[in-house]
């Protein structure tokens, strides 16, 4: 069924007005500091299955719950003490915010969100109109990007609705995402934290808070969904996309559009850069718009240049590794 798809400004009203939606079983669309999320309660399954529907999403590929703070994780998990003392000193130093933990799973949680796997991703966001959603529900949100499955994911209520028109009632607006990347997913099994998908929190900051040794993430050749995450191929946009590293010169023709980290001396209408003096937060704030735009903009190939690979560079070089996977 179709419905009128609207973009609400986030008002007393409006924030309401889609968590009574959601507790009648509806699916919205929230921001959240990542990117937009494609909302539904955790106790209604006609909902949950919902989520997969509008996005095209194959169910082998769990969804990420989102609660307000460490209490209410705990009730989702079964965790031992010594993974309790661990996830709760990272709750302290980096939530709410952009990390998702991969824990065992407690009985209550439906297998339609986890895939059937006894792990559930969860994690405590930080934009303040996710977060008054949750007060209002009082029910945790399963929610994960708001795009068609495989497309580049929505940093703007805009891209939701370009994406999601007529499959969803309402769009919540908190403006562009502040962070702009998807959260990073760490699991934690025997003392040591594994990066599944880097994120804006990196693997030297979960050391530097932890002491505890952090296996990075390495990109998977696969396209298994049985290896939920890794997908190899992903984000990407219809236009053909392809990766230059720093310092090389991308091809310089009238119906290909080059991203540059920063802005370049030899700039032309076909020259397009993320942040004026190459800032990686900017950069990967921008990354996904920047890519939306260009798609719509009839070119034959995109060429992007990659990020230096430290710090926030590895997730965005993930990302656009991803973007270009496609394109053999
Ligand atoms: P999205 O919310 O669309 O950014 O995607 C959520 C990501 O979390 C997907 O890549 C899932 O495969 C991954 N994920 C969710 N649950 C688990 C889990 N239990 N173990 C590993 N990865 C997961
Ligand atoms: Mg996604």
């Amino acid at each position: 069924m179709a419905f009128p798809s609207r973009i609400l400004n986030a008002t007393k009203d409006s924030l309401e007005l889609v968590s009574r939606e959601l507790l009648a079983g509806g699916v919205v669309a929230l921001p959240t500091e990542t990117v937009y999320g494609l909302a539904a309660i955790i106790t209604d399954e006609m909902a949950i299955k919902e989520i997969f529907n509008i996005k095209n999403r194959p169910f082998s590929d769990p969804l990420i719950v989102h609660v307000l703070g460490f209490n209410d994780l705990l009730k989702l998990t079964k965790l031992e003490d010594d993974s309790a003392n661990l996830v709760s000193q990272l709750v302290d130093a980096f939530c709410p915010g952009p990390l998702t933990f991969v824990l065992p799973k407690a009985g209550s949680v439906s297998p339609n969100i986890t895939a059937s796997k006894s792990t559930l991703a969860i994690r405590i966001p930080a934009h303040k109109d996710f977060r008054e959603v949750l007060l209002q529900t009082r029910v945790p949100l399963a929610a994960p990007s708001a795009n068609q499955f495989g497309y580049l994911s929505p940093t703007t209520a805009e891209h939701v609705l370009n994406s999601l028109r007529g499959k969803i009632k309402y769009i919540l607006d908190g403006g562009p995402c502040e962070i702009g990347l998807e959260s990073t997913i760490i699991d934690i099994a025997k003392g040591q934290i594994k990066i599944l998908r880097p994120g804006a929190i990196t693997p030297e900051m979960l050391q530097e808070a932890t002491g505890l040794e952090v296996i990075k993430y390495r990109q998977m050749a696969t396209t298994d969904p049985s290896a939920p995450g890794l997908f190899k191929r992903h984000y990407s946009p219809n236009t053909k996309l392809r990766l230059f590293e720093a310092g090389q010169n991308a091809p310089k023709e009238a119906r290909i559009a080059v991203i540059h980290m920063g802005k370049p001396d030899n700039a032309d209408e076909h020259t397009f850069w993320l942040s004026e003096n190459g800032d990686l937060t900017e950069a990967s704030k921008n990354i996904f718009s920047v890519l939306r735009r260009l798609d719509q903009c009839g070119y034959d190939k995109i060429y992007c240049e990659k990020a230096p690979p430290i710090g926030l560079g590895l997730a965005l070089n993930d990302r656009l590794n991803r973007a270009a996977a496609k394109f053999p």
